[in-house]
């Protein structure tokens, strides 16, 4: 029996308008090579700046992750030679970070609607400030690479974890809720699919019981949940295979990539260590030295968590806790729930379109917005609670709402939606149906179950859908007896 241990190393990019040590405009989606100048290219006799608001930004992730901040931290080079890397070094800090010794509560077993809640406490080692480095970019069936420096330069924040967690499931978990936290706190937009959130992941197994760590093996460049949990389980599953079949030496420590079309990891190269870098403490930049009187405002400016929200979400809409934590889970779709709920509709029904309906939607469209303005939503909520149209008319107003960014009310109308309330109507609607299908009414009369449900169903078709059906059936009973 083996054991996985897995740790993990993330870059965030800080939301900052501006690059770290220059002043060029941080935005995605520039020209190529837009957002450069001397300093971020690395021209020689630059001086670099330090961005006073990354440094705020990284201490305020540091504190929502329960971090000390250290008062003094500084920079150093990390040399190395890679042509996204116009310096030949990369600035970042080493043996004084700004923050250490932190963690993160995750819980698992929660992704169902019945799952147990099983909460694990994982460390954060530290979390230092350091330079994004540029992009190289190999076009499709040419011999050529070429170079965007727009991303030299970026700040970002490394979040480096205590090799705490078990599964890839787990570290999944820590990833989702760390993600949301920044989000949360507005330190980095964390938008995997254009690289400003990204993993590291390192991973060893030993035989259960064994407290001595095995050889650990880095894989580097993942960028979604699903490749991190694909990537991890593989790799799990070959070093137990070559810990079974040449012993834990047969391990090599070493860095791997992930080959998402084949579904396993192969090697990069061998894992070089710290001495391999020449680390040594900037002489341009001095160290960073950091007032208690910014460091208090910052404890009490960290808003409300996705944990304390959803414990409050659980408390005040009784809500369960598979429900509460996908609503939290997002910090934009906490508040459009809060919202709907603020407009007086029923809390458990506005979950209920807001993750069954509403994302389902979203998703299919492949958008981050939430295609519905909470006000429109309300009332859809409303008018069907009020039998003005029924649940699955209900829906198709809601794609409706989505493609038009109609009113519910006026779409219910262009389309005479509106469910028949009318007792006289609906009798009209029911003589009709069982002077068609006497057969059926005498078998109702005969105790036959089946006969009403045909009966129903008959009447649903007669009018078009638009028949209330509770008040059709105590109608359709008084009209057999
Ligand atoms: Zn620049």
């Amino acid at each position: 029996m083996f054991e996985t241990v897995i740790g993990l190393e993330i870059h965030a990019e800080l939301n900052t308008k501006s690059k770290i040590f220059c002043s060029c405009s941080t935005r995605f989606g520039n020209r190529p090579n837009e957002n450069t100048c001397p300093v971020c290219m690395g021209l020689p006799g630059t001086l670099p700046v330090l961005n006073k608001e990354a440094v705020r930004l990284a201490a305020r992730a540091g504190t929502a992750l329960h971090c000390s901040v250290n008062r003094v931290s500084r920079f150093d080079r990390k040399n190395y030679f890679y042509p996204d890397l116009p310096k030949a070094y990369q600035i970042t800090q080493y043996d004084l970070p700004l923050c250490e010794f932190g963690y993160l509560d995750i819980e698992t077993g929660q992704d169902r609607p019945n799952g147990t809640r099983r909460t694990h406490r994982i460390g954060i080692s530290r979390i230092h400030l350091e330079e994004d480095a540029g992009k190289l970019i190999h076009p499709e069936g040419e011999t050529v690479t070429l170079l965007d420096y727009n991303r030299a330069g970026v700040p970002l924040i490394e979040i480096v974890t205590e090799p705490d967690m078990r599964s890839p499931e787990e570290a999944v978990a820590f990833l989702k809720a760390l993600k949301s936290i920044l989000e949360y706190t507005e330190v980095s937009d964390c938008r995997m699919e254009q690289g400003s959130l990204r993993c590291d992941v390192n991973l060893s197994v030993r035989e259960m019981g064994k407290t001595d760590f095995g050889t650990k093996v880095e894989i580097k460049n993942l960028n979604s949940f699903r490749e991190i949990q694909r990537a991890l389980a593989a790799e799990g599953e070959r070093q137990k295979k070559q810990y079974c079949s040449g012993g834990p030496d047969s391990i090599l420590p070493e860095t791997r990539r992930w080959d998402n079309g084949r579904g396993r990891t192969v090697t990069m190269r061998s894992k070089e260590g710290n001495q391999d870098y020449r680390y040594f403490p900037d002489p341009d930049l001095p160290p960073v030295f950091l007032d208690r009187s910014l460091l208090c405002p910052m404890r009490n400016g960290i808003p409300e968590l996705p944990e304390q929200k959803k414990e409050r979400f659980l408390r005040e809409y009784g809500l369960n806790p598979y429900e509460a934590g996908l609503l939290t889970g997002e910090k934009a779709l906490a508040g459009y729930y809060e919202e709907v709920v603020g407009f007086g509709v029923d809390s458990r029904e506005a979950a209920h379109w807001i993750l069954y309906e509403l994302l389902r939607i979203r998703k299919e469209a492949g958008n981050r917005e939430i295609p519905v303005k909470s006000r429109y939503l309300a009332d859809l909520i409303q008018k069907i609670g009020e039998g003005r149209i029924s649940r699955n008319t209900g829906k198709d107003v809601l794609m409706e709402m989505v493609v038009t960014r109609k009113a519910p009310g006026e779409i219910i109308r262009e389309k005479g939606l509106s469910q028949i309330s009318d007792p006289a109507e609906l009798q009209k609607i029911i003589r009709g149906v069982l002077s068609r299908n006497t057969d059926a009414a005498q078998d109702y009369k005969k105790g036959s179950a089946k006969a009403i449900g045909f009966l129903m169903g008959q009447i649903m078709k007669a009018s078009r859908g638009k028949a209330n059906p509770n008040l059709a059936r105590v109608l359709l009973e008084e009209l057999l007896s």
